[in-house]
């Protein structure tokens, strides 16, 4: 039989290895604990929690991440069958065990005859004659992986920490405040948009983030701030117009509303996605405490209302610049015999590193039987998130990003009204998993999805 190579026994190597040896390829499956440890991982299990229990909302049709819970399991995922057999009480979240939920899916993976484990350290990548192989070794890649990933991919093409700035939903900004506008007009035109704020406005901003609670780094993460990226609460403790001089600056931008009167200060949006359905805020990379960000970040006018795909953070974190490295089917562009999966493809939390892993998974095994590895629909939560990690256009901008109903095709004006009457709230994002559920099916059914044995 074919066999495929897995670094990583996380929860997308681990993911990977189920659904290809489910589809008949032989897998060895290559872990570094314990021989070497990260500085996160506390014990030698497979697809271990590092931090909190939970995999977040379980609601398929209220909830992106309850969603593509739901399409893992048609796909027979062995994380969410293991997660959902060692659940414990979170209400409408689905936390888990985290030692039983760790042993199901490693006995799972013992008890399979077509898989291998072995422990050890993979310092290189793998050459064309050491066979199809899937790297998924996670935020905290060993330094000997990552210098190797390093030197093939470019320095600046593996970053070690995330700068994330808030990301907001396009139709929550106030467009009657802000407008569309590029600085100086450069460019393609409008590709910003503009939040004004006057001197009063500056000012209440600024004492806001100056008392904020921040996020502390651990200790094993070190201090990453760098000239050029340093998050916005620093700057401002730098000097009160440190950042109307900086991000904040408002030179080259003209208020249509109040041409005459030049605003102190502007907050700039640009588009995150191909989509245009999210606008990240330019420059506001943050340590800020979430709660924190979310009450400071709507003072601004035109982002009273704002709600937030993602807030700000920075965290240690190796992930590839994949809109630019990988192809539509996670392969390496310069090795493809070389697939990656989970964190390190910049996708942002454990069901989702889990989800990317199922999909290499199948991508992989779909090649192994000389079929083409095809991506899931755009319209599914596993097709949205690929395309989050994969689609080119975004490689300018690329940050993780947790699943997210933002990074889905905007639903079409027929569905979201009945009548005359608009859906909104819960009816109208039950609407992304009547949409999804159908194309999945129609994906599983063909040839790139093989059924498991
Ligand atoms: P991992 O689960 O980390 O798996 C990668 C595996 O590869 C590890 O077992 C590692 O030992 C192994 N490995 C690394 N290098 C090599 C090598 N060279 N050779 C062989 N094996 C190697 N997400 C959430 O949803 N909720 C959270 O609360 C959360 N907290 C986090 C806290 C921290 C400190 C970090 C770093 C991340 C956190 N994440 C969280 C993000 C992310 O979802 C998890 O890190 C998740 O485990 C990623 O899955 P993965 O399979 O990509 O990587």
């Amino acid at each position: 039989p074919p066999r495929v190579r897995i670094i990583g026994g996380g929860l997308a190597g681990s993911e990977a290895a189920w659904q290809c040896a489910r589809r008949g390829l032989t897998v060895e499956l290559v872990e570094m604990r314990p021989v070497r440890g990260t500085d996160a991982h506390v014990t030698d299990g497979l697809a271990e929690l590092v931090c909190s229990n939970s995999f977040r909302s379980d609601d398929a049709e209220g909830n992106a991440v309850g969603l593509l819970h739901e399409e893992m399991r048609r796909l027979d995922s062995l994380v969410m069958a293991s997660a959902d057999r060692h659940r414990v009480p979170a209400g409408g979240a689905l936390a888990v065990d985290r030692e039983g939920f760790s042993r199901a899916v490693q006995e799972a993976l013992e008890q399979h005859p077509a898989v291998t484990l072995t422990r050890r350290e993979m310092a290189a990548l793998p050459a064309a004659d050491d066979g199809p192989t899937l790297v998924a070794t996670g935020p905290l890649t060993s330094s000997a992986l990552a210098e190797a990933i390093r030197a093939e991919t470019g320095e600046d093409q593996l970053a070690f920490f995330d700068a994330i700035a808030p990301i907001v939903h396009r139709d929550s900004i106030d467009m009657d405040v802000a407008w569309f506008q590029s600085r100086y007009d450069k460019g393609e035109g409008a590709d910003y948009i503009n939040c004004p704020l006057d001197r009063d406005r500056y000012e209440a901003f600024i004492d806001a983030l100056l008392a904020a609670d921040t996020v502390a780094f651990k200790e094993w993460e070190g201090t990453p701030y760098f000239e050029g990226c340093l998050p916005i609460e620093v700057m401002a403790a730098r000097g009160r117009e440190t950042l109307a001089h900086g991000p904040m600056k408002p030179v080259g931008l003209t208020n249509p509303r109040a041409p005459d009167r030049k605003p102190h200060a502007i907050v700039q949006l640009r588009q995150d996605n191909a989509l245009g359905t999210l606008y990240n805020m330019v420059g506001f990379q943050t340590k800020l405490r979430y709660g924190e960000q979310a009450r400071i970040f709507r003072l601004i006018p035109g982002l009273e209302a704002a709600e937030f795909a993602r807030l700000g953070g920075i965290h240690r974190n190796t992930f590839l610049n994949s809109p630019r490295l990988l192809d539509g089917t996670l392969r390496l562009k310069s090795r493809p015999w070389v697939r990656f999966a989970g964190q390190i493809t910049g996708c942002e939390g454990y069901v989702e590193s889990a989800a990317v892993g199922l999909l290499a998974g199948l991508f992989a095994a779909a090649e192994a039987r000389g079929e083409t590895a095809v991506p899931p629909p755009g319209v599914t939560a596993l097709g949205a998130l690929l395309n989050h990690i994969t689609n080119p256009a975004h490689a300018e901008t690329f940050q993780p990003m947790n699943v997210n109903f933002g990074l889905f095709p905007e639903l079409p004006a027929d569905m979201t009204r009945v009548g005359k009457r608009k859906l909104r709230g819960r009816e109208r994002k039950a609407l992304y998993g009547q949409r999804a559920l159908p194309a999945l099916a129609d994906w599983m059914a063909g040839p790139a999805v093989a059924a498991a044995e």
